[in-house]
């Protein structure tokens, strides 16, 4: 088989790409293996520019997200508790983000052309690529983009550097249903174990996380529902009684990207390309950077009759992302870092923080242009 275009996997990321790359005319197929249905209990927050960016795809969310008008911090700390409430109006944004199940942000971008295998290899030749799968098929495209999740076999066959650090910690995730309304009111709470949060969803329901210690976060998993919703009640007491209604996942939480994520024909987008610890909501957000950032180099590409694989392109992408991803990066690793420091300094670190930002409102209001943008 042989297209402009092959992307490998199809989460969020690769179904984006795929969208972006047939908008411009290009013939692509989507190479990845089935996923069981309705196993991802991740949500996914995105930020009003990621929105904007979407709709200039064609990708309407808003049907299926819930709006985060408003966002509270609680930390608890030497001081008790002290919470600062975040509101889009105080930036003049329509919210801080529309969030919808990771399920549904996926079918809202169906893919064309689909081959149900898994990668296990590429072969560089003259002028393409070659993607080649599990059951012996080869596609053949003058470029691959590997869209295949933070392990992604293709960056490593494709010998892109991926730098990357443990940090430790895990995110342990559920859908729940809340006793009491959230009116779309998200609450992030910093406390000894680490950090939980509850995104709402829907009019009653929401998707908790809860980062802290791989140790600690491995105890509860293995503690049993009942032991968790206990838990999620304690640290989240505002929503009264939470109820998982799906089994918890857990999720290693790490920080890394590759700083140059193209090299002969083979690009790296979104997980493949960058992990942050899911905190502030950027994950996701980044890769949507990632896409509109690779559609327009490869508009450019395609206009002037250029070869979308070779050398020039990819390095105008390389050099687009190379800016922003460290800055991204740094900021949202200093703050998982603060989030789950347990010791007398981190927790005081953070109150002193909170403290700042609700007595001097140029620094927060500031933080949330950065942060939303
Ligand atoms: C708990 C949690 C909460 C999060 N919340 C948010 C949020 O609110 N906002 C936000 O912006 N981000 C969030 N994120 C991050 C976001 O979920 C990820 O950035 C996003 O899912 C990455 O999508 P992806 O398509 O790049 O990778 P993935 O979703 O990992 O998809 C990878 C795809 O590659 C396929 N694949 C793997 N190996 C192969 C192979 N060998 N051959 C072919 N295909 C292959 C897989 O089957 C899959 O289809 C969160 C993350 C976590 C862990």
């Amino acid at each position: 088989m042989q297209v402009d275009a092959v992307i490998v996997g199809d989460g969020p990321t690769g179904r984006l790409a795929d969208r972006a790359l047939r908008q411009l005319g290009l013939e692509t197929v989507v190479v990845a293996p089935a996923s069981p249905p309705g196993a991802d209990p991740r949500t996914t927050a995105l930020l009003p520019s990621s929105v904007d960016d979407l709709d200039r795809l064609g990708v309407d969310v808003r049907p299926r997200a819930t709006a985060l008008p408003d966002m509270v911090i609680e930390t608890l700390g030497p001081f008790g508790l002290t919470a600062e409430r975040f509101r889009a109006s105080e930036v003049d944004a329509p919210y801080l983000a529309l969030n919808l199940p990771i399920g549904d942000l996926s079918a809202l971008m169906p893919v064309e052309r689909r081959l149900e295998d898994r990668v296990v290899g590429i072969v560089h030749g003259t002028g393409l690529v070659t993607v080649v799968t599990e059951g012996g098929t080869r596609v053949r495209a003058r470029l691959a983009i590997a869209a295949d999740g933070k392990a992604s076999p293709t960056r490593e066959a494709a010998r892109i550097r991926m730098w990357r650090q443990p940090l430790g910690l895990s995110a342990l995730c559920a859908p729940v249903e809340l006793a009491a309304p959230h009116d779309g009111l998200c609450i992030e709470r910093y406390d000894d174990t680490g950090s939980i949060t509850v995104i709402p969803v829907g009019s009653r329901d929401g998707s908790l996380i809860s980062i802290a210690p791989t140790a600690e976060v491995e105890r509860l998993a293995g503690a049993g529902i009942a032991a968790i919703e206990a838990s999620a009640r304690g640290r989240q007491p505002a929503y009264g009684a939470i109820r998982l209604t799906a089994s918890p996942v857990v999720f290693p939480v790490s920080i890394g990207w590759a700083p140059s994520p193209a090299r002969r024909r083979v690009v790296a987008v979104g997980d493949a390309a960058h992990v942050v610890p899911p905190i502030g909501a950027q994950g996701w957000n980044l890769a949507v950077r990632d896409i509109m950032a690779l559609a327009d180099v490869l508009a450019g590409t395609v206009r002037t009759g250029g070869d979308i694989g070779g050398s020039e392109a990819l390095s105008r992408y390389t050099r687009r992302r190379r800016f922003e991803l460290p800055g991204r990066l740094g900021a949202v690793g200093l703050l998982a870092g603060v989030a789950t420091d347990g010791t007398l300094r981190g927790r005081l670190a953070r109150q002193l923080g909170l403290g700042v930002l609700s007595r001097v409102s140029p620094i927060k209001h500031g933080l949330m242009r950065r942060g939303l943008a």
